[in-house]
């Protein structure tokens, strides 16, 4: 039997899980429609009514078809941005030709699920679905893996890599964004979770031993909370330091933030708020010393852990769209237009990590299937190869940007938000809408409302007691 596939709309949790269809029980696997009515994310906790079916790529019994007769799209960058491109134009043509290029191994898996996996047991190997060469052989596609594309000639429509080049009709840029370590800090002192490798990297370090470490987390946004209850819930001392009070202080009000980060110090998470961290020395004898100052005292100490983990942000390398001469902001990334997704070069599209619309970025997985298919149906259309020009004039269905829901997947507090939150109450202020103290525990339900009485987003932070 076909299972389809469901998304969860949060966090872009796939129902059924690779290991469900491959265990010897995926014969009691069903169709998510025949899920009971209480079923819920495995990841992030949302319910049923948050998922959405998805259709990714679907192998074809005549790889014939893909012989290089239309290799025309060039997609750079296989995280979850450049193959749901992949699934989308594979939905509407299995002829044209694809080559994706990615600096990494192209390995598909699903990059929310790193800030669970520690308390999860599971290695990188666990976590990929499917590798880089099993994916583009079922898409049919062209892969080139480990080459790292160096700079476009977008007049000459090429991309040039190390040692060639290559033409496109239509070039997609998901190059997704890397993070923005801060300049006090040497990023060969310090580990990140923004891709597998990485994930690969501190994952292997940590059980080399059998001991509990003292990790630092620095940042304690959304990435970096998550990251400091996994490591915690299976036994590491976790010291979460940021510039801010609370923690997720950018995105919430103080009142929310402060109930996030009771939560974590209930989980033993050592939180600690108004720290800058000016300095990193290796110690001789391992692990290192940081140098944290109190922001409001400017007063110094010295804390010595045996690892460093940064989340302080992403920024989008600049080399590509420089090269290519496109709209560009180091922070928000790549410009794109609203409707097709077009940047400032109408053959270059750019979905994901990297692009932001009207300045800004949106760094969620939600989005992307409906970003992806809008750029499929405008680039099909303008190769003349669009399904339906053949019966009738094509008119390309504008994409229209919905910011996601958002839901953060500690398991000690449960906070989510909708529309554009944002401590920043310059144009929208934060209202308490109820707090509600019940005999589980306590809910803070919150509204950020213009001047004009428009609600631009809702926050909801439940505890249990
Ligand atoms: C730990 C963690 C937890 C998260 N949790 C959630 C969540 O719960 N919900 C949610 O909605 N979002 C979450 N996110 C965000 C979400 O995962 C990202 O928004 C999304 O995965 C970005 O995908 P991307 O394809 O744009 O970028 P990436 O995954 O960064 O992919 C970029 C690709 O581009 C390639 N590349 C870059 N430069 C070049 C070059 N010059 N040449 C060739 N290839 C290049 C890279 O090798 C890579 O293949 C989380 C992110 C992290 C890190």
């Amino acid at each position: 039997m076909n299972i389809t596939p469901y998304e969860c709309q949060a966090c872009g949790w796939i129902y059924p899980t690779q290991s469900d269809l491959k265990s010897e029980n995926s014969k009691g696997v069903v169709q998510f429609s025949e899920l009971a009515d209480d079923f819920s994310c495995s990841l992030c906790g949302v319910g049923k009514s948050e998922f959405r079916p998805i259709h990714e790529a679907t192998e074809t019994a005549d790889s014939e078809l893909y012989q290089n007769e239309y290799r025309q799209i060039v997609i750079i960058g296989a995280g979850l941005a450049g193959w749901s491109v992949v699934d989308a134009i594979r939905a509407l043509d299995k002829e044209v030709g694809i080559t994706l290029i990615a600096a990494d191994n192209a390995d598909r898996y699903h990059k929310p699920m790193l800030s669970a996996a520690f308390s999860q047991k599971r290695t990188a190997t666990d976590l990929i679905r499917f590798t880089g060469e099993e994916a583009a052989n079922k898409a049919g596609i062209e892969l080139l893996t480990n080459s790292t594309v160096l700079a476009i000639d977008s007049d000459n429509r090429k991309v040039r890599l190390n040692e060639a080049e290559l033409s496109y009709d239509k070039l997609v840029m998901a190059i997704g964004a890397t993070p923005a370590i801060p300049p006090t800090i040497d990023a060969q002192n310090v580990w990140h979770i923004n891709h597998i490798e990485g994930f690969n990297s501190i994952e292997q370090a940590l059980s080399n031993s059998n001991n509990a470490k003292h990790i630092a987390v620095i940042g304690a946004g959304m990435v970096g909370t998550e990251i400091a209850e996994d490591l915690t819930k299976v036994g590491h001392k976790v010291s979460l330091l940021d510039m801010q009070h609370t923690p997720l202080a950018l995105m919430l009000p103080e009142v929310a933030g402060n109930k996030i980060k009771q939560a974590l110090i209930a989980q033993g998470i050592d939180f600690m708020g108004n720290s800058r961290v000016d300095g990193v020395d290796a110690l001789p004898t391992g692990g290192y010393q940081m140098t944290v100052t109190d922001c409001d005292t400017s007063g110094e100490h010295k804390l010595k852990v045996d690892h460093i983990l940064v989340s302080t942000g992403l920024k989008v390398e600049e080399a590509l769209p420089q090269s290519a001469q496109l709209d560009f902001d180091r922070l928000s990334g790549i410009s794109v237009q609203e409707a097709t997704l077009q940047t400032s070069n109408p053959d270059i599209y750019a979905i994901g990590d990297c692009m932001s619309i009207a300045g800004v970025p949106c760094r969620y997985v939600a989005p992307l299937r409906a970003q992806a298919s809008t750029i499929a149906e405008h680039i099909l259309a303008q190769l003349g190869k669009h399904p339906k020009q053949a019966e009738e004039a094509y008119e390309h269905q504008a994409y229209v940007h919905k910011p996601p829901m958002i839901r953060l997947k500690n398991k000690s507090i449960s906070v989510s938000a909708t529309g554009a939150p944002t401590a920043n109450e310059q144009f929208a202020k934060w209202q308490m809408i109820s707090d509600t103290e019940t005999e589980v525990g306590h809910e803070l339900v919150l509204q950020q409302v213009t001047a004009e009485g428009e609600v631009v987003a809702t926050a909801t932070v439940k505890s249990v007691k």
